[in-house]
């Protein structure tokens, strides 16, 4: 008999997107003519950098001939696009990263699904709330968690990090001792950014209590503030401790084209039972090389072309493109009187709703609208708050405020 893997069924049904599209559904049927506008989802709406574009194309070419076909590639990516990162993204910052750290993969989403795969089921995971959902199930596909508790809203033996207004949606360390921790700056639902400092006592608390901290840097780009860390690598010891994620979706549109990749310090270790140091470079060698085989050639050329002179200025464009939408959502939800974090080096703008998640929800929607996301979809600490992003056009954002001013 073929059984299944049972921590499938602790899983919750996640109702955010679709109870979401059910609401808009029925609005769009009750209101025909009314036009919507999206502030909702966590997809970029413009076109690829102009420089990707054309690097694209010519790597198409290539294939079309023999002489200049390329088959598999190495399964950890290009050469030339892990040398590309690893002195841009990291070198040039002050940051030390060599290309053989950098794992280049079809997604920031896999990667960090994937990674806690070379992990023992039995430690404890630290996980913030609100979080991306991603880093939540992943644990509980694994067994790393116990059954959903109903009352708490929470699975049980997970520990949750929570956000609030108090702490600005920097969670503070945990009181009790964890082994794998999950940070995402600039965050994603809240928009929240570290500082230095706070990434250091993560740092500092993962070399004393021998974790390892998974650090979600997809929306590394949109930090603009200088002294704010755009890698977790800018914190002293943080290559013991901390993998990092990356993409190019955010950064430069490659959400529908994707590519990503992951940096694995050859001096981060996990444990044996026996307390034997292992190389987590290793080990992520291992699994990577053995399940995946890597991103098409053309893509990989595509994404090269981001460090191009040309494909800098143009992702600096389109970044404070939505930045400035960001900015004027969140100065005029300010202006309106309600609180908000985000919105700077952030596409994300969150705000406190002051009434329930979806009543504020459905109150954008009937009477502007305008489509959010509500808080509460990502844990509890979320509840009273919507996520308004800023992926959309200028002329879609300054029709939605307006609209929203006037109900509010
Ligand atoms: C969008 C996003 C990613 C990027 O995922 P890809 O699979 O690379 O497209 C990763 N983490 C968070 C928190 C995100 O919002």
């Amino acid at each position: 008999m073929i059984k299944i893997n049972e921590n499938y069924q602790k899983l919750q049904a996640s109702y955010l997107f679709s109870n979401i599209a059910k609401r808009v559904s029925a609005f769009q049927q009750a209101n025909p003519d009314k036009k919507l506008i999206k502030l909702g989802i966590g997809d970029v709406t413009r076109a690829l950098p102009d420089a990707c574009v054309k690097a694209f194309h010519a790597a198409v070419d290539e294939m079309a001939n023999d002489a200049t076909f390329h088959g598999y590639g190495p399964e950890q990516g290009y050469d030339f696009l892990r040398e590309a990162i690893a002195k841009n993204d990291f070198q040039a910052r002050g940051a030390q990263v060599d290309a053989d750290e950098v794992f280049v993969s079809d997604g920031a989403k896999c990667d960090s699904g994937n990674f806690q795969e070379i992990f023992s089921t039995d430690i404890t995971v630290a996980i913030p709330d609100p979080v991306y959902p991603v880093y939540v199930d992943t644990n509980v596909m694994a067994g790393r968690s116990g059954n959903w508790n109903e009352e708490l809203g929470r699975y049980e033996n997970l520990v949750y990090l929570d956000g609030n207004r108090e702490n600005g949606f920097i969670p503070e360390l945990p009181e009790q001792q964890v082994d794998l921790i999950y940070l995402c700056f600039p965050n994603n639902p809240t928009g929240s950014m570290a500082t230095r400092e706070q990434l250091k006592q993560w740092v500092d608390y993962a070399r004393a209590n021998k974790s390892l901290i998974l650090y979600d840097a997809a929306y590394e780009a949109f930090v603009q503030d200088e002294d704010l860390p755009r890698s977790i690598y800018e914190v002293e010891g943080a290559r013991e401790v901390a993998i990092e994620f990356r993409s190019f979706s955010k950064t430069a549109g490659f959400t529908g084209t994707r590519c990503a990749y992951t940096v694995v310090p050859k001096s981060c270790m996990a444990y044996t039972e026996a307390g034997e140091a292992v190389s987590v470079h290793s080990l992520w060698n291992r699994r990577h090389t053995t399940k995946f085989n890597s991103v098409s050639y053309p893509v990989q050329r595509a994404a090269e072309a981001v460090y191009s002179s040309e494909g800098q200025a143009q992702i600096k464009e389109l970044i404070a493109y939505y930045l400035n939408n960001a900015k004027y959502i969140r100065e005029k939800m300010e202006a309106l009187g309600y609180e908000c974090i985000g919105g700077v080096n952030s596409p994300y703008i969150w705000i406190d709703g002051k009434t329930d998640s979806w009543a504020f929800f459905d109150r954008l929607l009937n009477e502007a609208g305008v489509v959010c996301t509500p808080g509460a979809g990502f844990g509890k600490c979320g509840e009273g708050y919507i996520r308004i992003s800023a992926f959309n056009s200028f002329e879609n954002v300054t029709e939605a405020m307006e609209r929203i001013s006037k109900i509010l």
